[in-house]
Protein backbone atom coordinates (compact mmCIF):
# COMPACT_ATOMS: atom_id res chain seq x y z
CA UNK A 1 0.00 0.00 0.00
CA UNK A 2 1.61 2.89 -0.97
CA UNK A 3 0.72 5.09 1.99
CA UNK A 4 2.91 2.51 4.25
CA UNK A 5 5.36 3.10 1.84
CA UNK A 6 5.19 6.66 2.53
CA UNK A 7 5.42 5.69 6.22
CA UNK A 8 2.09 6.65 7.12
CA UNK A 9 0.39 3.68 10.25
CA UNK A 10 -2.60 2.63 8.24
CA UNK A 11 -3.77 0.17 11.40
CA UNK A 12 -6.69 3.16 12.10
CA UNK A 13 -8.34 1.67 8.91
CA UNK A 14 -10.38 -1.02 10.51
CA UNK A 15 -13.11 -1.17 7.97
CA UNK A 16 -13.11 -0.21 4.02
CA UNK A 17 -15.90 -0.71 1.94
CA UNK A 18 -16.65 0.23 -1.71
CA UNK A 19 -19.99 1.00 -2.35
CA UNK A 20 -22.32 3.26 -4.53
CA UNK A 21 -21.92 7.16 -4.00
CA UNK A 22 -23.62 10.35 -5.46
CA UNK A 23 -20.81 10.54 -8.37
CA UNK A 24 -19.86 13.85 -6.65
CA UNK A 25 -18.19 12.22 -3.90
CA UNK A 26 -14.64 10.03 -3.53
CA UNK A 27 -15.07 8.99 0.33
CA UNK A 28 -16.89 8.85 3.69
CA UNK A 29 -15.86 8.12 6.92
CA UNK A 30 -16.73 5.33 9.13
CA UNK A 31 -16.82 5.40 12.67
CA UNK A 32 -13.71 2.92 12.64
CA UNK A 33 -12.78 3.02 9.09
CA UNK A 34 -14.10 4.99 5.42
CA UNK A 35 -16.46 3.71 2.28
CA UNK A 36 -14.88 4.52 -0.82
CA UNK A 37 -16.90 5.33 -4.14
CA UNK A 38 -16.19 4.79 -7.39
CA UNK A 39 -14.34 8.20 -7.82
CA UNK A 40 -11.95 6.85 -5.12
CA UNK A 41 -10.57 4.38 -7.98
CA UNK A 42 -10.23 6.65 -10.86
CA UNK A 43 -6.54 6.04 -10.21
CA UNK A 44 -3.72 5.33 -7.89
CA UNK A 45 -3.25 8.76 -7.37
CA UNK A 46 -6.64 9.87 -6.27
CA UNK A 47 -7.38 6.59 -4.44
CA UNK A 48 -3.96 7.61 -2.31
CA UNK A 49 -5.33 10.98 -1.79
CA UNK A 50 -8.60 9.58 -0.80
CA UNK A 51 -7.09 7.23 1.56
CA UNK A 52 -4.63 9.69 3.34
CA UNK A 53 -7.45 12.08 3.64
CA UNK A 54 -9.24 9.47 5.98
CA UNK A 55 -6.68 8.22 7.39
CA UNK A 56 -5.65 11.61 8.71
CA UNK A 57 -8.95 12.41 9.82
CA UNK A 58 -9.40 8.88 11.82
CA UNK A 59 -6.07 9.99 13.32
CA UNK A 60 -6.75 13.36 14.39
CA UNK A 61 -10.39 11.93 16.11
CA UNK A 62 -8.55 8.94 17.72
CA UNK A 63 -5.78 12.05 19.34
CA UNK A 64 -9.10 14.12 20.22
CA UNK A 65 -8.24 16.86 17.40
CA UNK A 66 -10.89 16.56 15.01
CA UNK A 67 -11.29 19.86 13.09
CA UNK A 68 -13.61 22.40 14.42
CA UNK A 69 -16.72 23.34 11.78
CA UNK A 70 -20.71 23.62 12.52
CA UNK A 71 -22.25 25.55 14.79
CA UNK A 72 -21.21 23.92 18.00
CA UNK A 73 -18.61 25.24 20.07
CA UNK A 74 -15.40 23.54 20.31
CA UNK A 75 -15.87 22.68 23.86
CA UNK A 76 -18.73 20.40 22.31
CA UNK A 77 -17.02 19.05 19.96
CA UNK A 78 -14.11 18.11 22.17
CA UNK A 79 -16.21 16.13 23.82
CA UNK A 80 -17.65 14.52 20.88
CA UNK A 81 -14.28 13.63 19.39
CA UNK A 82 -13.12 11.90 22.83
CA UNK A 83 -15.59 9.36 22.84
CA UNK A 84 -14.74 6.34 22.44
CA UNK A 85 -17.20 4.09 20.10
CA UNK A 86 -17.66 0.48 21.30
CA UNK A 87 -20.11 -0.77 18.86
CA UNK A 88 -18.83 -1.30 15.11
CA UNK A 89 -21.08 0.29 12.60
CA UNK A 90 -24.35 -1.93 11.09
CA UNK A 91 -24.94 -2.56 7.65
CA UNK A 92 -27.97 -0.80 7.58
CA UNK A 93 -26.46 2.62 8.86
CA UNK A 94 -24.61 2.35 5.89
CA UNK A 95 -27.54 2.89 4.05
CA UNK A 96 -29.24 5.66 6.27
CA UNK A 97 -25.46 7.11 5.68
CA UNK A 98 -25.33 6.91 1.98
CA UNK A 99 -29.04 8.33 2.07
CA UNK A 100 -27.33 11.68 3.67
CA UNK A 101 -25.05 11.78 0.63
CA UNK A 102 -28.10 11.71 -1.57
CA UNK A 103 -29.98 14.44 0.29
CA UNK A 104 -27.40 16.66 0.31
CA UNK A 105 -27.07 15.94 -3.02
CA UNK A 106 -30.57 16.58 -3.89
CA UNK A 107 -30.02 20.28 -1.97
CA UNK A 108 -31.99 19.11 1.21
CA UNK A 109 -29.12 20.63 4.02
CA UNK A 110 -31.05 20.52 6.82
CA UNK A 111 -33.36 18.03 8.73
CA UNK A 112 -31.85 15.21 7.74
CA UNK A 113 -32.61 11.98 8.98
CA UNK A 114 -30.22 10.89 11.84
CA UNK A 115 -28.58 7.44 11.54
CA UNK A 116 -27.76 7.41 14.96
CA UNK A 117 -30.67 9.46 17.08
CA UNK A 118 -33.13 8.54 14.26
CA UNK A 119 -34.67 12.64 14.22
CA UNK A 120 -34.81 14.50 11.26
CA UNK A 121 -31.76 16.96 13.15
CA UNK A 122 -29.17 16.70 11.05
CA UNK A 123 -27.69 19.73 9.10
CA UNK A 124 -24.83 20.14 5.98
CA UNK A 125 -21.75 21.92 6.17
CA UNK A 126 -18.60 22.40 4.03
CA UNK A 127 -15.40 23.31 4.06
CA UNK A 128 -13.17 23.21 1.07
CA UNK A 129 -9.62 22.29 0.55
CA UNK A 130 -8.67 23.52 -3.32
CA UNK A 131 -10.66 24.06 -6.51
CA UNK A 132 -12.01 20.46 -6.98
CA UNK A 133 -11.45 18.71 -3.39
CA UNK A 134 -14.62 19.52 -0.92
CA UNK A 135 -15.57 18.03 2.07
CA UNK A 136 -19.23 18.09 3.55
CA UNK A 137 -19.74 17.64 6.71
CA UNK A 138 -23.38 15.96 8.41
CA UNK A 139 -23.99 16.91 11.95
CA UNK A 140 -26.74 16.26 14.07
CA UNK A 141 -28.15 19.04 16.34
CA UNK A 142 -29.33 16.66 19.08
CA UNK A 143 -26.69 13.80 19.37
CA UNK A 144 -23.17 13.72 18.45
CA UNK A 145 -23.38 12.01 15.16
CA UNK A 146 -20.81 13.60 12.90
CA UNK A 147 -19.95 12.52 9.30
CA UNK A 148 -17.39 13.36 6.55
CA UNK A 149 -17.73 12.93 2.89
CA UNK A 150 -14.73 14.45 0.96
CA UNK A 151 -15.10 14.84 -2.86
CA UNK A 152 -15.51 17.14 -5.94
CA UNK A 153 -17.27 20.61 -5.44
CA UNK A 154 -20.91 19.50 -3.83
CA UNK A 155 -23.76 20.44 -6.06
CA UNK A 156 -25.36 22.91 -3.20
CA UNK A 157 -22.44 23.90 -1.81
CA UNK A 158 -22.46 27.59 -1.00
CA UNK A 159 -20.17 29.71 1.15
CA UNK A 160 -22.57 30.78 3.68
CA UNK A 161 -22.40 27.01 4.64
CA UNK A 162 -19.14 26.81 4.65
CA UNK A 163 -17.05 26.08 8.04
CA UNK A 164 -15.05 29.41 7.68
CA UNK A 165 -18.48 31.36 7.82
CA UNK A 166 -20.18 29.15 10.59
CA UNK A 167 -17.02 30.03 12.11
CA UNK A 168 -17.66 33.57 12.56
CA UNK A 169 -19.41 32.41 16.20
CA UNK A 170 -17.02 30.24 16.81
CA UNK A 171 -13.26 29.17 16.48
CA UNK A 172 -11.84 28.89 12.90
CA UNK A 173 -9.34 26.18 12.02
CA UNK A 174 -7.78 25.50 8.80
ZN1 LIG B 1 -28.82 12.40 15.91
Amino acid sequence: MALQAAGYDTSSIKVLIRTDFPAIYRGMSLPDGAALGAEAFRSQEVLNHVLEEELLHLQQKAAGLAEEFGPKTAAELEKEVNEQRKFRLPKSDLKKRISLLEAANAGQLDGLLCPQCGKGAVSVWFTRRSDNDYWTWFLCDLCDFEMRAQGDRPLHYSPDRERSAIGKRGKVTT
